[in-house]
């Protein structure tokens, strides 16, 4: 194993926020905390603490974290940062449902950068992205006409990415990927930041996607969901 590989797991250093008591008082509402392989983007198999926020404003028909909707347990930042610390890793996804749809996310995004993790935010793109600090990997979807809710689609978020950041659709069928394929075509996508393509679950074959994407020679990442192909679909893996 080289160093950069043993650096790659390493448990956050313990540099201390000069966080003010009363950002760590912030109260969120908070699905689950767990740690799991990352199953998506470029961190793809990294061992990561996930922090599912609760409630989403969408409702796209793939979507599995319903779960998410609602419910939930009603946590102070300094819990939430207390209970990623149990795990040894520098790694955090925020995730949701739709984290930002709380505003303290933000604070917690910043709380979890100031401590050394190396976060990323995974969201829908239906919300301002621009508030959020820029040491997160932003995961920003675009979501298609197949999702149900592409006239959610946050276009001025665009403008808020940069190289550490990626650009993920989800896709549902032929048409979704036509579509999709386009945008990137037109909106210059990959000149951005890495654009992935995962193809919706029940919905098309992986084979598939991946021949449309080499007959297009299209530049972007065909991503599959490792940790569903490792435990299925279920809450908190
Ligand atoms: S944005 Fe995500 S959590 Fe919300 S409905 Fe769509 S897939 Fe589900």
């Amino acid at each position: 194993m080289s160093p950069e590989q043993i650096s790659v797991v390493s448990p956050p250093s313990a540099v201390e926020s000069p966080a003010t008591d009363k950002a760590l008082a912030l109260r969120l509402r908070v699905t689950e905390i767990f740690y799991s392989l990352q199953g998506e983007t470029s961190r793809v198999g990294l061992p990561t603490v996930f922090i599912r926020l609760t409630g989403c404003p969408l409702r796209c028909g793939y979507c599995d974290t319903e779960y998410a909707f609602s419910g939930g347990t009603i946590m102070t930042i300094a819990q939430v940062l207390e209970e990623a610390a149990k795990y040894r890793t520098r790694y955090v996804t925020v995730t949701g449902g739709e984290p930002l749809a709380q505003k303290q996310c933000l604070e917690l995004l910043r709380e979890l950068c100031n401590r050394g993790y190396s976060v990323s935010l995974e969201t829908s793109g239906a919300l301002n992205v621009s508030a959020v600090d820029p040491r997160v990997s932003k995961i920003l979807d675009i979501k298609t006409p197949g999702s149900g809710e592409v006239e959610k689609n946050l276009w001025a978020n665009l403008r808020s990415l940069s190289a550490t950041d990626e650009i993920k659709f989800v896709i549902c069928d032929a048409k979704d990927y036509a579509w999709a394929r386009d945008l990137v075509h037109a909106r210059r996508l990959a000149a951005i930041c890495t654009v992935l393509f995962s193809p919706s679950s029940k919905q098309l074959s992986a084979t598939e996607l991946a021949d449309w994407v080499l007959a297009d020679q299209l530049p972007v990442r065909l991503q599959l969901q490792l940790h569903k192909q490792l435990w299925g679909e279920r809450p908190g893996v």
